[in-house]
């Protein structure tokens, strides 16, 4: 590309070749600044285009201006792309390193309200795990296909939420089975991890119950207050790095709260299911032994 002075000489026809390739280089220019450079670039190189139009040097200098041009261009295509990529990277980097693991835990469901929290739980892309009650299950089958197809976790609360304590060894492990058998049916795969109704667990059950024991310790409590705040109050006094926290998906209140909360927490904290709590720090769950959180 060249640029040319627009001194008069009396030898007209031996400019019109500069002067095309003038307008090519306007041309070309204008394109680049419009695609690429910020409304400020954009004047002072208009600026300094219209400077070039009335700036008068003999021929003999041409090739000097010509030069300088050419470097001034070569900095306004350079200049508008390859910082902001950079920018953008690192900032994404920095949120992926900095959330913390917190597994979400959901008891007594599913029931009718149970498709709505895992709509709330993809808008925020976060996991959970259901510990269902073997006997809710066919009333809301659906819920338990949603919920293991979005990427949730389906583990064993019994059948009939009777306390492990109050029932004998054999009938404790034949409703883990028989709940664990009405899941399978529905073409999903249990967790094997079992919750006990209320925390009533011993050491003897432990022994006996061929699963991972997953207790929590955070308790908000839902099924008590059926308030909205107060469920958002127990889960932001609690909250740290490594818990499991424990709601029930039978009330509409907990799903209004965890409507509320996702978003607030999202950008400190990463909501996944109990087996990824674990499997991301390394650590294997291990059959009869409790687990209260991660850490
Ligand atoms: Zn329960």
């Amino acid at each position: 590309m060249k640029i040319i002075n627009k001194r008069k000489t009396k030898k007209w026809s031996k400019l019109l070749p500069y002067l095309s390739l003038y307008i090519m280089c306007l041309t070309s220019c204008t394109s680049v600044t419009n695609a690429n450079v910020s409304n400020n670039a954009d004047s002072t190189f208009e600026s300094q285009a219209e400077e070039d139009v009335i700036v008068s040097l003999p021929i003999s200098e041409i090739e000097e201006q010509e030069e300088t041009e050419l470097n001034f261009q070569e900095e306004c295509l350079d200049e508008p792309t390859t910082p902001n990529i950079q920018i953008l990277e690192e900032t994404e980097d920095e949120v992926v390193e900095e959330r913390k693991l917190v597994a979400l835990t959901f008891d007594d469901g599913p029931s009718r309200y149970t498709n709505e929290l895992i709509e709330i739980l993809n808008e925020n892309d976060a996991h959970a795990t259901f510990f269902l009650i073997g006997q809710n299950i066919s009333a809301n089958s659906d819920a338990v296909i949603n919920a293991y197809e979005s990427g949730n976790e389906i583990a064993i609360h019994t059948y009939s939420h009777t306390s492990f304590t109050n029932m004998t060894i054999e009938e404790v492990l034949s409703e883990i089975d028989t709940t664990r058998s009405i899941i399978e049916e529905l073409g999903v795969e249990p967790a094997n991890l079992v919750r006990p109704p209320y925390g009533s667990i011993n050491s003897e059950l432990v022994e006996n119950i061929n699963a991972s024991l997953i207790l929590w310790n955070v308790d908000t409590e839902d099924w008590k207050s059926r308030d909205v705040e107060s469920i958002k109050v127990e889960v932001y006094d609690a909250i740290s790095e490594g818990d499991i926290i424990l709601f029930h998906d039978a009330y509409p209140t907990t799903i209004e709260a965890i409507r509320e909360l996702l978003p607030e927490l999202s950008d400190e904290y990463e909501f996944v299911t109990v087996s990824e709590l674990f499997n991301r720090q390394n650590v294997e769950l291990e059959n009869h032994v409790k687990y209260y959180r991660y850490k």
